[in-house]
């Protein structure tokens, strides 16, 4: 047997996988993962589709079966969260008394909604975050047709809500203080797509546009919220997205270096040899520039456990990956590979005035960076390998929508 010990602090998309990934390779010491939800690890991204949309259960949601788990000799404690962390004794303590000692530690807490800063307005009842499967369970109740839903924050989150709300039924009002949707994730073509297509579908959209105050009714409810242009929004619930705080303050407490995130290095290894990081909560060293960043996505978590669980058998390799994500809004579906964050040139090629196709290429220097693709799975598959290959394509033929993705596809290959 292994004299490791492994704990991993947090059950969710990125602890479950480390725990499966750390078994299946071969790893037969003790390995402990400790959640404090009342779940197995579960996937977030139904939670604001099918989810919440009716179309999917609490069972479909989960990652593996919790036959596995015992089946694999893998210790779950859920409904249990960890407190501190003493890197000298090298022991978790956690929240019902216990003390684990460990070997090798993994954070991997994720994050939480960011929280209005107007406190009474998130206390209310009628006012929701979502980040967990009981945060829908506690808001779908009031999904019903006809309620008046406000949502603040135009990003995936609200977007994605905003849909399924229109499906439901809902009538739907959404705020974003920023001058476009998606303004931290897309450029502005792409934002203009999307706010077409909710407005479509029924959505008011509302750019430009913040709460400044409230009126709470005699039920303890938020009742209407008053706009910063003094416009009074009646409302019956309110679901604010407006982005993710990482869970880091026990890696903070425990001296690790913590900036917007667990700073690890490309091993994904904190500031303490035996204590790695990986998720929505580690901020990692890209392999292009080097330069830190914090990926929120199921791809970005999965893989990071992968990687670290080869380090932790003692086969350590940094992190590389194409970063990819996805989003599902009515019969849309939008796929983005690559970071589109320094981009020098965007490309379109297809239609964004009409219909519900097209793609968007970033280039840097003339090489593909990345790729935002609605509806057309074709183009996601030529894009990533575009991005994967930093391919120097001419922007004309990348807008030629006469050459079809797998032209575009073998062109690139031939040139390669
Ligand atoms: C509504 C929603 C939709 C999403 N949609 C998409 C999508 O379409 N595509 C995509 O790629 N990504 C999507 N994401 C993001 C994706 O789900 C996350 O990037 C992923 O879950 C990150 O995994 P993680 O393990 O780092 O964090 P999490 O999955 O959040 O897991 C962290 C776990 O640690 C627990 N924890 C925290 N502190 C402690 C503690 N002290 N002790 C014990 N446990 C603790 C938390 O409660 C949680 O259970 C979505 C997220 C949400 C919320």
């Amino acid at each position: 047997m292994s004299s490791e010990d492994i704990v991993i602090i947090g059950a969710g998309q990125a602890g479950g996988e480390l725990a499966a990934a750390l078994r299946s390779l071969g790893y037969d010491g003790r390995l402990t993962l400790v959640g404090n939800e009342a779940s197995y690890p579960y996937a977030r991204p139904p939670l604001s589709k099918a989810y919440l949309l009716g179309k999917c259960s609490a069972e479909e949601l989960l990652i593996r079966a919790p036959a596995m788990y015992d089946q694999q000799n893998i210790n779950v404690r859920m409904n249990t969260a960890a407190r501190s962390i003493d890197r000298k004794a090298k022991t978790v303590t956690l929240s019902n008394g216990e003390v684990l000692s460990y070997s090798k530690l993994v954070i991997a807490t994720g994050g939480r909604p960011r929280q209005l800063p107007v406190r009474e307005l998130s206390g209310a009842a009628n006012v929701f975050y979502v980040r967990t499967r009981a945060d829908i369970d506690r808001m779908r109740p009031y999904f019903a047709p006809g309620a008046r839903l406000a949502i603040i924050g135009g990003g995936f989150i609200g977007l994605e809500v905003a849909s399924v709300a229109r499906q439901l039924g809902l009538d739907v009002t959404l705020l974003e203080s920023q001058q476009r949707l998606l303004a931290r994730a897309t450029c502005p073509l792409v934002s203009e797509f999307f706010r077409r297509i909710h407005h479509e579908e029924g959505v008011d959209v509302r750019l430009q546009t913040s709460v400044q105050s409230y009126l709470v009714g005699q039920s303890g409810n938020v009742e209407t919220l008053v706009s910063d242009g003094g416009e009074h929004i009646r409302v019956d619930i309110v679901l604010v997205g407006i982005g993710l705080v990482p869970n880091s303050e026990l890696a903070e407490a425990a001296g690790l270096e913590v900036e917007n995130g667990i700073v690890v290095d490309e091993c994904l290894r904190t500031s303490d040899p035996a204590i790695y990081a990986i998720g929505d909560v580690a901020r990692f060293p890209d392999a292009g520039n080097g330069a830190l960043r914090r990926i929120e996505s199921v791809p970005n978590a999965t893989e990071q456990a992968r990687t670290v669980a080869e380090t932790l058998l003692g086969r350590p390799r940094p992190y590389i990956s194409l970063p990819w994500f996805w989003s599902d809004q009515y019969d849309v579906k939008l796929q983005i590979v690559g970071l589109s964050d320094e981009h020098d040139q965007v490309v379109l090629r297809g239609d964004l005035t009409n219909g519900r196709k097209f793609a968007i290429y970033y280039l840097r220097n003339g090489v593909v960076s990345a790729a935002d693709i609605v509806g057309s799975p074709q183009d996601f598959a030529v894009a990533r390998k575009l991005v994967a290959a930093a391919a120097v394509v001419d922007p004309v033929i990348l807008a030629d929508t006469r050459i079809t993705p797998r032209d575009l596809s073998r062109m690139v290959a031939a040139v390669a």
